[in-house]
């Protein structure tokens, strides 16, 4: 089959080693693509707790669309002089009916598929939000990934600028709510396409007058996508797109007057910003508002967020012409972001670990713990070796190990009487007690109280 993916390095080719047969070697991921292990996923876990209640009581509701799409959707939607649609794709021919499909590389575009397939906005705007992974074919490095994940909130079908920000907020509060620091927010204006369209006369004037210093990448995109050329990050150039004109001069009134509108409900809720008029975005379809949440501690790859309106993309997808805005946030970067900062919670072990001398007690741990489940209580069982339940010491070491706070022990004499023995594992929490099988969810609930918090967190 062909293969549209170019191999971009030799880095990529697939690794053999010639010892084994094929059929044996070990294979791992593909590179750029990461397993995502304990106990780091439950931080993972945590920061999608977090968003769910936060979308929750934003009135913003949750949706799921395939991970693969028609390779068209992006072609259309993106703009085919992007750097995504142009290079980063993982788009591949269906072995049995020949459809052209692509990986998602962002999920705006599926989503506004999905709502244009679904007539969602008969009956007015949608309020919407997704998680998920998506996939570009990038080289691999801090922060960027090839199988990387976003969250993403979109509203569609409202026009004013209290929507822009209102996501724009609701942004902030999550990094607020995460314990995010460092992260400043830059905004600006692309206009409407005519206003663009005058910039854009000017601006390849302005850049045909400096061919001499233009790179070969700028000189490709001077006559289709001139925009772009202001985003460079090459030190020649800088000079020449410090002094280009400006698309914030170009615009009307009606897009200042939107622009203006969103500045001043930020400011009037005391989130601060930086406007950059060269700040463009990678897809063609933003118009209006834009804007970027950076940080400069996770090097090159600082934009955690981004986003901005898109009043033309349902249209484009063909759907009846409606405005739209959103954001989509690199799940990556905010967890490195956390980390870096030492704002991710501890991971924590279960509540208790049941430590089973001898499997004739099997029947009754199940009980006891389903209840103690049943009340919220996290719970480990000992699992047995194959030939028995493995001996005391061994159980408690790996009681200790799970991070449990404190162990059930299911002994024999005990449970001749009704009880287990209930022990802490951890300091302050407690002398170890018998305990009657009826009162051990009470007791358990309040000394869980007493020595909940940090670790209960995740
Ligand atoms: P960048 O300029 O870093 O390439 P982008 O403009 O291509 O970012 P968007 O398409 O706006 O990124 O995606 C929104 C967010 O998704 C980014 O701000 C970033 O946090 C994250 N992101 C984008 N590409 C990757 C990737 N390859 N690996 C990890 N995170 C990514
Ligand atoms: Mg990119």
């Amino acid at each position: 089959m062909r293969d549209p993916n170019t191999v971009t390095s030799e880095n990529d080719k697939p690794q053999a080693t010639a010892a084994k047969p094929l059929k044996q070697q070990a294979l791992s991921a593909v590179k750029g693509m990461n397993d995502l292990l304990p106990p780091a996923s439950a931080h993972w876990e945590w920061l999608e707790d977090k968003v769910r209640g936060l979308m929750t009581r934003h009135a913003y509701r949750n949706l799921r669309t395939p991970i693969v799409e028609p390779t068209a959707l992006f072609v259309r939607g993106l703009g085919e002089v992007t750097d995504i649609v142009e290079k980063e794709m993982y788009s591949f021919e269906d072995r049995l009916n020949g459809e052209l499909l692509t990986l998602r590389p962002e999920a705006t575009a599926g989503v506004v598929r999905a709502v244009v397939e679904h007539n969602m906005l008969y009956d007015g705007g949608k309020r919407l939000y997704y998680m998920g992974p998506m996939f570009r074919h990038e080289r691999p490095q801090r922060g960027r990934y090839r199988q990387f994940h976003q969250i993403g909130a979109e509203a569609l079908g409202f026009p004013g600028a209290e929507v822009d920000a209102e996501l724009i907020l609701l942004a902030a509060t999550l990094w607020q709510e995460l314990g995010l620091q460092d992260v400043r927010l830059e905004l600006n204006s692309l206009g409407q396409p005519s206003e663009r369209a005058a910039h854009r006369a000017a601006l390849i004037a302005h850049l045909e007058q400096h061919q001499d210093v233009l790179d070969e990448e700028a000189k490709r995109r001077l006559h289709s996508n001139p925009l772009r050329i202001l985003d460079t990050k090459n030190p020649a150039m800088q000079a020449v797109v410090e002094a280009a004109p400006k698309l914030i001069d170009f615009l009307g009134e009606a897009s200042l007057a939107h622009f203006n509108a969103v500045r001043a409900i930020l400011d009037a809720n005391a989130v601060s910003y930086r406007v950059n008029p060269r700040l463009v975005r990678g897809m063609d379809y933003y118009n209006l508002t834009v804007f970027e949440f950076v940080t400069d501690r996770l090097g090159s790859q600082g934009t955690i967020c981004g986003g901005g309106r898109y009043d033309y993309l349902i249209e484009q997808v063909g759907g009846k012409p409606a405005p739209a805005v959103g954001w989509a946030l690199g799940v990556e970067r905010v967890l490195e972001l956390l980390k870096e900062q030492g704002a991710l919670p501890e991971p924590a072990g279960p509540d208790v670990y049941a430590i089973v001398p001898d499997a004739l007690a099997l029947p009754l741990v199940f009980a006891t713990l389903k209840t103690l489940r049943s009340l919220g209580m996290s719970a480990q069982m000992h699992a047995g070796t194959g030939e028995g339940m493995g001996s005391m010491k061994s159980q408690f070491k790996k009681a200790d190990a799970s991070g449990a706070r404190f162990a059930l022990i299911f002994g024999g004499d005990e449970l001749a009487r009704a009880e287990v023995t209930l022990k802490a594992l951890r300091d302050g929490q407690g002398e170890q007690i018998c305990v009657p099988l009826s009162d051990l969810p009470h007791a358990l609930t309040q000394r869980l109280a007493v020595s909940s918090t940090p670790l209960q967190s995740v």
